[in-house]
């Protein structure tokens, strides 16, 4: 069956679809929707390659988010519980020897993320203490990112951006390694919620803006997505999270990028089977599949 079009950035790894993920994946994949599957660590990173090898139309993204980097508070809204991140020391090693797999279409997700660091202190009542830690994760989250961007360029793979709170800081990174060739390739800002002037630093520089159901109820990424040319506008479910209008508060899910891209199609005033083809040829050049 020929592709419609393909979610960008899924974890259909996690554990919210422990029971049903051959369903989920099909259930996509019944409708002309392919997907990428994207680690965030070591284990889902593996757990995504297994995947896509079992599926024509499934493709993997590997590496090590930002919030996995230190052991941190993660309330997650799919379980209603909160959890305790685990802390992981990224080796590029393990992730390259994962990238031999023909199925391994980039690096990511990896990036930048500020939001609510204060709340990954141990010393939230040391005001100075606090601010020298947020310093410090900030440090570690800058190294480990430059890391990935120059192990996606000795496997001249494509990148998946995670950035939150954090764009004055990413886009100097990214100019530097661009500058002294530790990025060669281009890739994709995952989830984009920036403004239009953010989202156009990095188109200007080549890079893809994908955008998650958020679009589809916050004005301001409305007015991002709007501003974006339509050879650099990728959707994507980021699955389980993010449910698109009309399914908000469910867990989400790879078919939903429909909603995504319809919704999208309306408000850039572009015929849907046009728009789809257009999504379907950026995908294929992000990551040449
Ligand atoms: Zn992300
Ligand atoms: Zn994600």
């Amino acid at each position: 069956m020929s592709l419609k079009l393909i979610d960008t950035h899924a974890h259909v790894q996690f554990s919210a679809f422990e029971s049903d993920q051959d369903q989920v994946v099909q259930h996509a994949l019944d409708q002309g929707i392919g997907m990428v599957v994207v680690g965030t660590q070591t284990d889902t990173s593996l757990a995504a390659v297994k995947l896509a090898e079992r599926y024509e139309n499934v493709w993997a993204a590997v590496g090590l988010h930002p919030s996995h980097l230190h052991a941190q508070p993660f309330h997650d809204a799919q379980e209603s519980i909160h959890v305790k991140t685990r802390a992981e020391i990224f080796d590029p090693e393990f992730y390259a020897t994962l990238a031999k797999s023909k199925k391994v279409v980039a690096i990511g997700e990896f990036g930048l993320d500020y939001y609510r660091l204060e709340e990954f202190t141990q010393t939230p009542d040391e005001k100075i203490e606090v601010t020298t830690k947020i310093e410090q994760i900030k440090a570690d989250q800058q190294l480990v990112a430059t890391a990935h961007l120059r192990l996606a360029t000795s496997l001249n793979l494509p990148v998946v951006i995670h950035c939150r709170d954090a764009h004055a800081d990413l886009i100097v990174l990214i100019k530097q390694e661009l500058a002294t060739g530790g990025l060669t390739r281009r890739g994709i800002l995952h989830c984009f919620t920036g403004t239009p002037a953010e989202a156009k630093q990095y188109t200007d520089l080549g890079f893809y803006i994908s955008f998650s159901g958020i679009v589809t109820f916050g004005a301001n990424v409305q007015a991002t997505a709007q501003s974006v040319p339509l050879d650099k506008i990728l959707v994507e479910t980021d699955s389980p999270y993010l449910a698109p209008v009309p399914n908000r508060g469910k867990r989400n899910e790879p078919a939903n990028v429909a909603h995504i891209a319809q919704f999208l199609a309306t408000l850039l005033n572009i015929k849907q089977e046009v728009f789809y083809a257009q999504l379907l040829t950026n995908t294929k050049s992000v990551f040449k599949i």
